[in-house]
This record gives C-alpha cells, sequence and structure tokens, in this order.
C-alpha cells in the first residue's frame, strides 16, 4: 500500500532529480523555448517541499494537492498550471483515503494525465510532456520500473516530432531534432516514482 509517506518521498525525489537536471532541462529549453524549464521547476519543487514540510498533509491526496497547489502559485510558465493542475487532479483522484494500493494510484494518475491533456488542448505526438506522460501511466499498469522507462522513451522520441503546442510550436519545422524539455522532465518524475516505490533500475533488471 502506498501512505503520504510514500508520496512526500516522490515529490522530495522529485525536487532532487529536478536539482540534479536543471542545467540539461533549460538547455533542452533554449533552442525551441526560452531557457526556462530547468529554473521554472526548480523554483516550484523547492517550493513543494518547503511546504510539504511545513503543512505535513496526512492522507496522499492532501499531500497531491498541497504539491500541486504550490506549482500553480509559484511556477509563472507553462509547466507550472500543468504540472500542478497534474498532481491536484490525482490527488482529487485519490479522496482522503490514508493510504491506496498501486492499482488505485494508477487510475488516479490517468485522471491526472487526462486533466493536463484538457487544459492544454495536446495530445501524443504533439512534442509536449504528454509524450512521457502517456506512456508512464499506460505501463504504471505492469510496475513502476516499466513506467520509467516507458517515460523515459517516451522522452527520447520526441526529438524527431514537430510541435504542435507551446512555445515550440511557435517555430514550426525548426522544432525538429530537439528534445521537448518537459517530456524530459516527466520522465523525472516517473523516475523519481520508481525510486519512491524502491523499483529496481533498468540495468539491475533481470539480475535477481
Ligand atoms: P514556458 O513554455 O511557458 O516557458 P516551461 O519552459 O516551463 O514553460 O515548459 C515548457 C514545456 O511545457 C514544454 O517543453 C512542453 O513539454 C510543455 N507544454 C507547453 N505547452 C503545453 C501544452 N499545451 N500541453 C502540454 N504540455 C505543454
Ligand atoms: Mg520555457
Amino acid at each position: 500500500m502506498l501512505d503520504a509517506d510514500f508520496f512526500r518521498r516522490w515529490l522530495t525525489n522529485t525536487a532532487d532529480a529536478v536539482d540534479r537536471t536543471a542545467a540539461l532541462l533549460t538547455e533542452l529549453d533554449s533552442p525551441i523555448g526560452d531557457a526556462d524549464h530547468g529554473s521554472n521547476l526548480q523554483r516550484g519543487f523547492t517550493a513543494v517541499v518547503v511546504t510539504l514540510e511545513k503543512e505535513v498533509p496526512e492522507t496522499p491526496g492532501a499531500v497531491l494537492m498541497l504539491a500541486g497547489r504550490q506549482l500553480i502559485s509559484t511556477v509563472g510558465g507553462a509547466s507550472g498550471p500543468l504540472y500542478g493542475t497534474l498532481l491536484r487532479r490525482t490527488g482529487k483522484a485519490l479522496g482522503d483515503a490514508p493510504e491506496v494500493d498501486e492499482a488505485t494510484f494508477a487510475v488516479a494518475l490517468r485522471a491526472g494525465v487526462d486533466a493536463v491533456a484538457a487544459l492544454g488542448g495536446a495530445a501524443p505526438g504533439d512534442k509536449t510532456m504528454l509524450d512521457a506522460l502517456v506512456p508512464g501511466v499506460d505501463a504504471l499498469d505492469t510496475s513502476f520500473g516499466a513506467a520509467r522507462d516507458a517515460a523515459r522513451e517516451g522522452a527520447l522520441a520526441t526529438t524527431p516530432l514537430l510541435a504542435r503546442k507551446g512555445r515550440a510550436s511557435y517555430l514550426g519545422e525548426r522544432s525538429i531534432g530537439h528534445q521537448d524539455p518537459g517530456a524530459t522532465s516527466s520522465a523525472l518524475l516517473f523516475e523519481a516514482l520508481a525510486e519512491a516505490a524502491g523499483a529496481p533500475r533498468a540495468s539491475e533488471a533481470g539480475h535477481g
């Protein structure tokens, strides 16, 4: 079962992963954006961790809704409301249960991803965070490790795509050949989730 501590770990791990990867996220956001994705998410997830330590919400749903609210209020870029909506909607779907099983979480996260698609009007293939979020949540029915791997592959597969949403879409054909920063950070979310669940690393899979 997944409790509030599990979800706190997920978000703390995400904040750490964002810190480690901020420079790359901003670099990816340079040719097809405005070079702020790393700093946007660093600001947002730092605020999330601070707030979770201060308010100590007691249920999985409350942890995610509080985190989502923080992202929306601290991140100016498009990714703030989108990730904020992802977490808030997922948290809302979990209700006030003190613990949830993996299948329930997978259904809730699907609702969160659907809400991101509704808010941003994007679909898989548009070269956005959905290109990692959708394969990630699809594979969550298998395992946390499978979700991490699928999200990562989805992020890498954005490189040849033409951007149809967000800032990168202003570039038209010139958006081709660059990996999407938001899909890359979405893969980090799934990496942090697998880490919170103690899933074996991809390189360890099959070694007992
Ligand atoms: P901004 O584009 O406002 O500077 P960020 O740089 O923080 O915001 O985030 C950019 C990322 O947000 C993109 O790489 C893309 O993955 C994601 N994104 C932008 N617009 C949308 C949208 N309409 N739907 C889904 N994701 C989007
Ligand atoms: Mg940007």
